[in-house]
């Protein structure tokens, strides 16, 4: 029991000693984006900051109220260049209540729009992209008796050329603002609307390394591509100055294995997601989104790590020996190890039983519950065994000993729930070798099976030679040869075959005298006998 314990030990240290977490990228990442939330803690939702003056404009309103205004926003030849920067200073009068302006941004990044007005009673600020589409809208109220309106709004957005509506509905007064520009630092930068919206346009990325990217309010997707080259855990490090967002990994097929909803609870400035997921080796695609369409937007950065699971056989894109057919083949006494994956349920091994006996497993998984599986040759199942692991030691040990006829058997390590993680394992089948203790004339012999480890079957004893006799022991001379015949029994008085046995006759043995027969044993027993006989005179 004791070298079973050991093993277990040792199998689990083996797993244990590659899951390093990586804390390298997520620090950095912290640290930049740790910069803007000092500023502007919430980039999406910009709307609370101004609620009492502010309020977003409403599809229905805008087409009801406004609906010529997007026509005008970009069709229009009346448009003055702002650069960020610049303050912009406008009268609004009966006869002027639409004002209309275009900006480049060379860089994605969050755009602050300040202004300030007197004497008008409600300002609405548009802003569209270069194809005429509407990507932000704002209602600004003014306040008091004086009329004042003061507006302080922040638009994420890729780079690019856009277009700013401001319309007054009413009054006559003055307005001055300007555009502030923060860059988001993106490690793949992006314009109008984005390039990286879907895995076939991921960007690639490698491991170890911290990136940059911007969920803005005309780009809702970042997709990037890995490549794991054997399975592996991965870990996902997400920091983000958004109030929440969406992280999906997919298969090469674009099959989503996993999700998470990240979110910025108001204690915390920064967003942050940890996660850690297997998978086989393959290509796959990190993708971060909004929460909708029109959700939360702002910086983000993230950073991918990963430690080989030193699989036994190598699984890829999750689709090997998960079947009986497709069971890597196994040897006694050796340690295999496995990954159970977000896309790998299970692994099949196959072995072979030389003749009925007792199977020993010794297993140990670092996943909280597995399932352990024997299926005979026809795939129907013998034995199953669910573990769960030690919390705190962070493992299961398992030593089953299961008695098994001659036969081809699948051992089979399986998911439960959506548990993933590594595993080893050993398996001791019994490899007999026939020994023959050989049976003297002092002591019994056995037959004995004998495996490598230790463990003995007996099947059978060989009882000691223990009684030799001479046909005849007494002849009177006659001239001729004499030749008695031999019979040796054995301890339990059985007659020993003569095929166990040589005789040897003294010469002679034919006048009077005293002669010897020797029985000399070979086969299954080894030492002599003898005894003698005598020839007397013919009696005158
Ligand atoms: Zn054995």
């Amino acid at each position: 029991m004791k070298k079973v314990k050991g093993l277990s030990v040792i199998l689990a240290a083996v797993m244990l000693s590659s899951c390093i977490f990586p804390q390298t990228g997520s620090v950095k990442a912290a640290e930049i984006t740790g910069e803007e939330s000092a500023e502007a803690p919430d980039a999406g939702n910009a709307a609370y900051a101004e609620a009492e003056q502010s309020e977003e404009i409403t599809d229905d309103e805008e087409k009801s109220d406004d609906a010529a205004v997007h026509q005008k926003a970009s069709a229009t030849t009346d448009m003055t260049y702002i650069s960020i920067g610049e303050t912009c200073q406008e009268t609004f009068s009966a006869e002027s209540t639409e004002k209309y302006y275009w900006f480049d941004l060379e860089k994605s990044g969050r755009l602050t729009l300040s202004a300030n007005a007197t004497g008008l009673s409600r300002l609405q600020y548009y802003i569209d992209d270069i194809g005429g589409d509407r990507l932000w809208s704002k209602r600004s109220s003014s306040t008091g008796s004086e009329k004042k309106i003061k507006t302080n709004e922040t638009i994420d957005l890729t780079a690019g050329t856009y277009y700013l509506s401001v319309i007054s509905s009413g009054g006559d007064g003055e307005f001055s603002f300007s555009l502030s520009f923060e860059d988001a630092g993106e490690s793949f930068e992006e314009e109008n609307g984005g390039t990286d919206n879907d895995r076939g346009y991921a960007n690639p990325v490698e491991f170890g390394q911290t990136y940059w990217g911007q969920l803005a309010r005309n780009d809702n997707a970042d997709y990037y591509e890995f490549t794991l080259s054997a399975s592996s855990r991965l870990y996902l490090s997400a920091r983000a100055q958004i109030k929440s967002l969406y992280l999906y990994l997919y298969d090469a097929g674009g099959k989503e294995l996993w999700k998470k909803y990240a979110s910025t609870d108001s204690a915390a400035k920064t967003l942050e997601a940890d996660a850690e997921i297997d998978l086989t080796g393959g290509v796959y695609y990190l993708a971060v989104k909004s929460a909708s369409a029109t959700g939360p937007t702002g910086s983000y950065s993230f950073c991918l790590s990963c430690t080989d699971a030193k699989e036994s056989f190598p699984e890829t894109r999750g689709n090997l020996n998960n079947t009986l057919s497709s069971a890597n083949a196994i040897s006694s006494d050796t340690i295999y190890k496995g990954q159970i994956a977000a896309n790998d349920a299970r692994d099949f091994y196959k072995f072979t039983v030389n003749e009925s006996s007792q199977v020993t497993l010794d297993a140990t998984a670092a996943i909280p519950w597995v399932y352990y599986h024997i299926y005979d040759s026809k795939g129907k199942e013998v034995w199953k065994q669910g573990v769960s692991w030690n919390k705190t030691i962070g493992y299961s040990s398992l030593t089953k000993k299961h008695t098994l006829s001659k036969g081809t058997y699948y051992f089979a390590v399986a998911q439960y729930s959506n548990y993933t993680g590594n595993y080893a394992f050993k398996m001791h089948i019994h490899n007999y070798k026939t020994t023959t203790q050989k049976a003297t004339t002092k002591k019994n012999g056995s037959i004995r099976k004998k495996c490598s480890c230790g463990h003995v079957v007996s099947l059978k004893t060989i009882y000691r030679p223990k009684k030799m006799t001479l046909s005849k022991t007494v002849y009177v001379y006659n001239g001729k040869k004499k030749k008695p015949s031999v019979k040796v029994t054995d301890s339990k008085g059985k007659v020993i075959s003569r095929s166990n046995y040589k005789v040897y006759y003294s010469s002679g043995r034919k006048r009077v005298g005293k002669y010897k027969v020797t029985v000399k044993f070979k086969g299954k027993y080894k030492g002599r006998m003898s005894k003698t006989f005598r020839i007397k005179a013919r009696k005158k």
